[in-house]
């Protein structure tokens, strides 16, 4: 993602540092997918309609910046601003992937049932989605070999944010991110159009 208005600042670094975590979570759960044999069924986003994802404040500023600056989807931003449902705010039917901003989905939106977890006895596990039911993928495994796994890339992610990665509803810390982005795009449009001074 290539944020003009954000260059040098925390922002860019955020944005670098989430691209490669991504990157290294879509290799590793396209590869674990592809040798388990499990897929979403087709058309499905039961999951974005019941859910509303817990984000990191890095994640927040990922999404608002695609939003705000690649994106540019004053309708989406709009309903964001107004959600007060059960449901994540960015879901959208008659979206590729039912989400607004599926290239910048956070995190527990790119492993939820396309990765394992340790469960509370330390034994690694996959559980399907709790909304599949046209079986396209298993329903448990078991594994003994290393698989990928949420807590490894949940790990990576907090150690991005200086609060150790706490978590906040989408719905809740993201109209936040977007003032706040608003607010810095307008400092530096209002710098670049004065006029400079002549000595
Ligand atoms: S961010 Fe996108 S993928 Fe995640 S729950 Fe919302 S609509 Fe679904």
């Amino acid at each position: 993602m290539n944020i003009p208005v954000c260059s040098g600042t925390y922002i860019e670094e955020i944005i670098a540092s989430l691209a490669n975590l991504y990157d290294d979570v879509e290799k590793a759960t396209h590869a674990f997918t592809a040798r388990y044999g499990i897929a979403c069924p087709p058309g499905c986003g039961s999951c974005c309609e019941h859910f509303i994802p817990d984000i990191t404040h890095s994640e927040a500023a990922y999404i608002a910046a695609y939003l705000l600056f690649e994106l540019k989807d004053e309708e989406t931003i709009e309903k964001l601003y107004r959600h007060n449902g059960s449901g994540c705010p960015l879901y959208r039917s008659d979206t590729p992937f039912h989400c607004s901003v599926y290239p910048a989905r956070p995190l527990i939106c790119r492993l939820y049932a396309s990765s394992a977890y340790h469960d509370k006895y330390g034994k690694t596990l996959f559980r399907s989605c709790r909304y599949e039911e046209a079986e396209t993928m298993p329903k448990y495994l078991y594994f003994d070999e290393h698989v990928v796994t949420m807590q490894d890339f949940a790990y990576r992610l907090r150690s991005l944010d200086c609060d150790r990665g706490r978590l906040s509803l989408l719905s809740e810390i993201l109209p936040d991110l977007l003032k706040q982005l608003q607010f810095i795009a307008s400092l530096i449009s209002h710098n670049d159009s004065e006029e400079p001074l002549v000595g």
